[in-house]
């Protein structure tokens, strides 16, 4: 099935998908806002976490301070955007209680372009991957 045209100016997807909930392969429509940031978690079942940051004004201390929002929004398998990716995220119709975003296009993370340039070297784990966190160890109270 070849891609529909979205009617937003972004390179159609390689591959192809079966989600009705593409806006691409799908019935899905978008609309509204359009918002470009970074995927923060790809844990869930097609969906994502895009972070976006932003500066605020602090009036009082004349500078700016460093702000971030996060959106859940819907990942289709044929763009399948992974943790650390740059992506452009698009407004749609509420999908879940706290979905109404599509992502409709996805630049791969900083850590795997560095990898990319050193093609000798073998994965450079996955961009921004989390890290289990060190347990912090549980020392006996009666010392
Ligand atoms: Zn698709």
């Amino acid at each position: 099935m070849p891609a529909r045209d979205i009617g937003v100016d972004v390179p159609a997807p390689q591959q192809d998908c079966q989600d009705r909930q593409c806006p691409f392969h799908g019935a899905l429509r978008v609309r509204g806002q359009l918002i470009t940031g970074k995927v923060k978690t790809a844990r869930m079942q097609s969906t994502v976490v895009v972070q976006r940051e932003f500066f605020r004004y602090l009036p009082k201390f004349e500078r700016y301070e460093k702000r971030s929002s996060s959106f859940a929004a819907h990942n289709p398998p044929c763009i399948a955007a992974q943790q650390g990716d740059e992506v452009s995220i698009m407004e749609c119709r509420p999908l879940s209680k706290t979905k109404h975003f599509v992502v409709i296009s996805a630049v791969r993370g900083k850590a795997q372009i560095i990898s990319e340039d050193y093609t000798q070297e073998p994965s450079l784990a996955l961009p921004g991957r989390a890290k289990p966190k060190a347990k912090e160890a549980e020392e006996g109270e009666d010392a």
